[in-house]
């Protein structure tokens, strides 16, 4: 990266469904040369103190992150707060609950594949996960482990994914609750990948407008799934309703080795102005900048 400086908003931890440890994800970024990373882990904060401390020891900045799944009329959307507060008692309530439904989710999966005749049990699960988000991914590697498939996208297909022999189906909040909750903690709330499954741009736009006095700020234009005409529609959408940008590769290390920190697939880079960009608005709000 010999231009301009570059960020990444979007990763995964093992503290959910990542591969490197906190304070490894951001060694890498800073060996990536980035300046900027903000740990998004799935319903869990738990990475955030590791990270924290060895971007403090290294000179990087880390933004405390979280993503959240929502239900929609097309599947999940996911929500990222950006700038999470040390104390977020309403949050952590929240996430203990989604732990717990989780938890009885898994057992159920597990159910299912046994039954299926896959000698496997949430003993097996759970050695996978390094963090309390245990979830499909984790599933997923005992399956590849066990030779039942070759690789993580094959056990999505066949055994894991929504509709698949062993699917169960997982309760979340909508992504009013999301938006409100995060955004009253003082976060800056922005959709996740918004055009990731190729939904209409017109779906997209009736979020936003009914995210926006919920307390929606941004939309992930930058994202490795994301193509560029997606990008486009999102900056777009952006300026019309007057939302700041955010982006990132939505790094899972081992779990999803094609995407690399900073550069997703390769093409990916978010300037380090999205970041300004970002704070700026948070100080036309009065929000804390730093945490
Ligand atoms: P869960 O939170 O337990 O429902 O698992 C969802 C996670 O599984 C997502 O956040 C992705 O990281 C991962 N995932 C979903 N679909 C796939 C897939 N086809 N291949 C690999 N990982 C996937
Ligand atoms: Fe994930
Ligand atoms: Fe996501
Ligand atoms: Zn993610």
């Amino acid at each position: 990266m010999q231009n301009g400086k570059f960020i990444d908003l979007h990763t995964h931890s093992s503290a959910s469904d990542g591969t490197d440890s906190p304070a490894e994800l951001v060694r890498h970024a800073a060996r990536a040369g980035l300046t900027a990373l903000a740990l998004t882990d799935h319903d869990t904060i738990s990475g955030l103190p590791e990270a924290q401390e060895e971007g403090h020891r290294l000179g990087l900045e880390v933004i405390r992150g979280c993503e959240l799944s929502t239900r929609t009329d097309r599947g999940e959307m996911h929500i990222l707060g950006l700038w999470l507060p040390q104390k977020a008692t309403a949050l952590e309530e929240h996430l203990e609950e989604v732990r717990r439904k989780r938890d009885a989710r898994n057992v159920l999966m597990v159910e299912k594949l046994r039954a299926l005749g896959i000698d496997i049990s949430m003993e097996d699960v759970r050695r996978e996960a390094h963090g309390e988000s245990v979830g499909r991914p984790h599933m997923a590697i005992v399956l590849v482990q066990r030779g039942v498939v070759p690789d993580m996208a094959t056990a999505f297909h066949d055994y894991l994914g929504a509709g698949a022999q062993a699917y169960v189906p997982r309760e979340n909040m909508t992504p009013e609750e999301a938006v409100s909750l995060l955004s009253g903690l003082g976060a800056t709330v922005s959709l996740a990948h918004p055009l990731q499954m190729k939904h209409p741009v017109s779906w997209l736009e009736q979020w936003v407008e009914r995210l926006l006095p919920c307390g929606l700020h941004a939309l992930e234009a930058y994202h490795s799934e994301h193509s560029d005409s997606a990008t486009r529609q999102c900056l777009e959408l952006a300026r019309r309703f007057g939302l700041a940008i955010s982006g990132g590769s939505d790094y899972h290390g081992g779990n999803k080795p094609r995407i690399r920190l900073g550069v997703g697939y390769g093409g990916l880079r978010v300037p380090a102005s999205v970041l300004d960009d970002l704070r700026a608005q948070r100080q036309r709000l009065g929000l804390p900048v730093s945490c």
